[in-house]
């Protein structure tokens, strides 16, 4: 009954493309560009009828004529693949199978490559910087393969270590203002000695993810959401498509590109219902994959604090592990970390989950609207006070120094709560071995938060290794 319901809602539809002069399947082939038409067939035979619906409306509001070409003289004849997301998981893929003569595109919903490891600049009248890495702080590395590439970008230049003082802030009633030399916070597995273990990007978190890119040069579509894709099984010449779309415009028509031999997708929420929106993953045909995504427990959520003081905090540390806090989680002092600029003494504060949940009150908020913002000055406040008051009082610091900029931040899925894999799956793959998932949300990581960035990179490197591995036993093209 589903069934017979989808094709009488995609004649429906079809119906009404027509009187608009949109153009839709089963429509003349001129309405589209090559590729993107021939993606439009949906088979009732092989997809499932929700499928189809979703398919059905999403292609049917694909846009006509104006679908981007993605063949390049220098791509004809290669394999193409495309990575949804251009955080760790996905640039790490995306080099792997690049250097191995792959046609990788990277759709990336945000302004630039990073993903959680990222980095906000912003100009001060003086003509200065100041930045923040306001998502991962620092990495860790115990496994030898992650550990070669991080030899590579530390000789690039763009990987160094953080020699900053890192202390814990029990607040406890007993040891209330006595700062700690952190053992705890260093990692268990190290390289020489536990000091050297805490990684992070140069001049930003961000800076590895655009090394990969630019010493392998693969394709980077910036600010463009992934929200659907269509199965080979509904295409003429047997390759997945994908919709997209500028992701600052929620209410645009979706764009079909077409021609990859495969997908890697790197982030839960293509299988989630985010901001009332479906889940891309609900028209791929891949059940079982979206079905195992979905089980994921949802993400702890966070606030990150940015702030630029215009004197030195004072206080002798450069990174403290606060427990016990309702408030504050972490605090880190940006600037102490190599090749930052040094023009005012940068923090990043991070809240607790409680604290984060107790706000986003099980609703996320679409950023650019007002209540986005009206949430974001309220974090500001609370986690500012809260900052304040930890240094002045209960650590008995001189005042604050006044502060230059002040910018909240709201991860809605900071880290995975509990990652699906057990260690040996290093991520996922549908029955058809041409659609992968990768990221930190599918390799657990080995030493707690600091080595989540590791676990990530491992997964999109072992799921780019997948992929040579079975287009090598695959016919050439
Ligand atoms: C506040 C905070 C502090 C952290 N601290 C640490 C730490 O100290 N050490 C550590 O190791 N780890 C830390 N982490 C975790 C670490 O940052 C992540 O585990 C890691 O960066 C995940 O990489 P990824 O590639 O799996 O995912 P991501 O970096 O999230 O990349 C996924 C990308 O996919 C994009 N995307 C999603 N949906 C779509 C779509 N539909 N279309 C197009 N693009 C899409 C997203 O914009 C994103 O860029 C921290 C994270 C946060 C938030």
């Amino acid at each position: 009954a589903l069934r017979f319901l989808a094709l009488y809602m995609l004649s429906r539809v079809q119906r009404i493309c027509k009187s608009t002069s949109v153009s839709c399947a089963g429509f003349p082939r001129g309405l589209w560009s090559g590729h993107a038409f021939a993606s439009v067939r949906i088979s009732p035979r092989t997809r499932s009828a929700r499928q189809e619906l979703h398919s059905a409306s999403l292609l049917c509001t694909a846009k006509a004529i104006s679908t981007p070409p993605i063949a390049s003289p220098e791509s004809m004849g290669k394999r193409r693949v495309a990575v949804v997301g251009g955080g760790i998981s996905g640039t790490v893929c995306a080099s792997e199978l690049t250097k191995h003569d792959f046609d990788v595109v990277v759709f990336e919903s945000g302004n630039g490559l990073g993903g959680r490891m990222s980095t906000r600049r912003y100009d001060r009248e003086d003509g200065t910087q100041v930045t923040f890495d306001h998502g991962a702080q620092f990495f860790s590395v115990s496994d030898p393969r992650f550990d070669s590439l991080v030899q590579e970008w530390e000789r690039a230049g763009v990987v160094g270590r953080w020699e900053g003082r890192f202390g814990s802030i029990p607040n406890d009633d007993n040891t209330r203002g006595h700062l700690q030399p952190e053992d705890t916070l260093r990692t268990a597995v190290t390289l020489d000695s536990e000091h050297d273990s805490r990684y992070v990007g140069m001049p930003g978190m961000n800076s590895v993810c655009k090394h990969l890119q630019s010493m392998q040069g693969f394709e980077v579509r910036k600010r463009t959401k992934v929200t659907g894709f269509t199965n080979p099984s509904a295409d003429a010449d047997g390759k997945w498509s994908l919709a997209v779309k500028p992701s600052k415009d929620p209410g645009a028509d979706p764009v079909m590109v077409s021609g990859f031999d495969a997908v890697v997708v790197t982030d839960l929420s293509v299988a989630q219902v985010v901001y009332g929106e479906p889940a891309p993953l609900e028209s791929a045909g891949v059940d079982g994959l979206l079905k195992r995504m979905q089980s994921a427990a949802p993400r702890e959520a966070r606030f990150a604090l940015m702030v630029a003081f215009e004197g030195p905090v004072p206080i002798e540390f450069d990174a403290l592990q606060i427990h016990n806090h309702p408030v504050l989680e972490k605090a880190s002092r940006n600037s102490s970390k190599p090749m930052r600029s040094t023009g005012a003494d940068q923090w990043v504060l991070l809240s607790t989950q409680d604290y984060a949940m107790n706000r986003i009150r099980g609703r996320l908020s679409r950023p650019g609207t007002t209540v986005h913002s009206d949430l974001l000055d309220r974090v500001v406040e609370g986690m500012y006070e809260a900052f304040e008051s930890l240094v002045e009082e209960d650590l008995g610091a001189h005042p604050l120094p006044p502060t230059v900029l002040k910018v909240a931040h709201r991860w809605g899925g900071a880290f995975p709560a509990e990652p699906l894999g057990d260690g040996a799956e290093e991520f996922l793959v549908d029955g058809s071995s041409t659609f992968y998932a990768c990221g930190d949300f599918v390799k657990p990581p080995v030493n707690g938060v600091q080595g989540f960035v590791e676990g990530a990179a491992l997964s999109g490197l072992a799921a780019a290794q997948r992929i040579l591995q079975v287009t090598q036993q695959a016919p050439a093209l």
